[in-house]
């Protein structure tokens, strides 16, 4: 036992001065990605389908590997947070009706896998709790669930930051709901990600007439040309009831047919 809590105690000062080293020398303002596929935002990218180009570049990779379109981040998010931790230079305190989780911000490995040309499936399947898709600051979409028993997430919401987000119990930062900081930046139809399924993710407006949409599926989607897919295409509109951002997954996705996400 002795050994054992010695061993845990020289894991907690490395840990301990690991971060504060990260701290103390920390200048950028956020994680930024230094991978050397960094094909994300541009206009280089003609391989890459429609909206695969809105992805930023600055904390996204995007290619493309067989049938997929892979994006790899770190998963955190390009704005500020009290989930960042007092005294990381992202950090801003809470706002006023905020409940704080105890968990704090932490870099993944993630390698998303979307299908490269996304098809509707004969029979739609649920989304898993973790990564449903990814929008494109490189932060997972998680489902419209706070547990494995389907709980509503009534008791998660008021954890939110003011930007909709939170980091769960391993630091995996992540919306389950429209993602704010992109939406009020730049536009509240814009394309704010993808499925796992393949298939886009707008915000809660049409890009053609600014209006909502009011023929959505149980899924929270529908089909028609949009921007990025003038040929049409089916996608998922974020809404401000559940299921907030897809219902399930109307493509083939993950062990169907190989693909997913993977971290570590
Ligand atoms: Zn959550
Ligand atoms: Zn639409």
């Amino acid at each position: 036992m002795k050994i054992k809590f010695y061993k845990n105690y020289l894991l907690y000062i490395f840990t301990a001065l690991f971060l504060y080293s990260c701290d103390s020398s920390s200048t950028s303002s956020y994680n930024v990605d230094n991978g050397d596929n960094n094909m994300g935002g541009g206009s280089d990218n003609t391989e890459l389908p429609g909206g695969f180009s809105k992805f930023i570049s600055e904390y996204t990779d995007v290619y493309i590997s067989g049938n997929y379109v892979i994006v790899e981040s770190a998963g955190v998010p390009n704005h500020p947070s009290p989930y960042w931790g007092a005294g990381h230079p992202n950090y801003v305190s809470p706002h006023s009706t905020m409940v704080v989780n105890p968990n704090l911000i932490s870099e993944q490995n993630f390698k998303f896998y979307i299908p490269l040309n996304p098809s509707v499936s004969s029979a739609v399947s649920s989304t898993p709790l973790g990564p449903i898709g990814v929008s494109i600051s490189g932060v997972p979409f998680y489902n419209q669930y706070a547990g494995p028993n389907n709980q509503p997430l009534d008791n998660e919401i008021p954890s939110f930051d003011n930007y909709y987000g939170h980091p769960q119990q391993t630091g995996q930062y992540h919306y389950h709901w429209e993602p704010t900081y992109l939406t009020f930046n730049e536009s509240s139809s814009m394309l704010i990600g993808y499925s796992l399924d393949g298939f886009p993710i707008y915000g809660p407006t049409e890009q053609s007439n600014g209006q909502y949409p009011s023929n959505l599926d149980e899924l929270n989607g529908h089909s028609h040309s949009t921007n990025e897919y003038e040929d049409g295409t089916y996608h998922y509109h974020a809404t401000s009831t559940s299921p907030y951002l897809l219902g399930g997954f109307k493509g083939k996705y993950g062990s169907l047919n190989g693909g997913g996400y993977f971290t570590n």
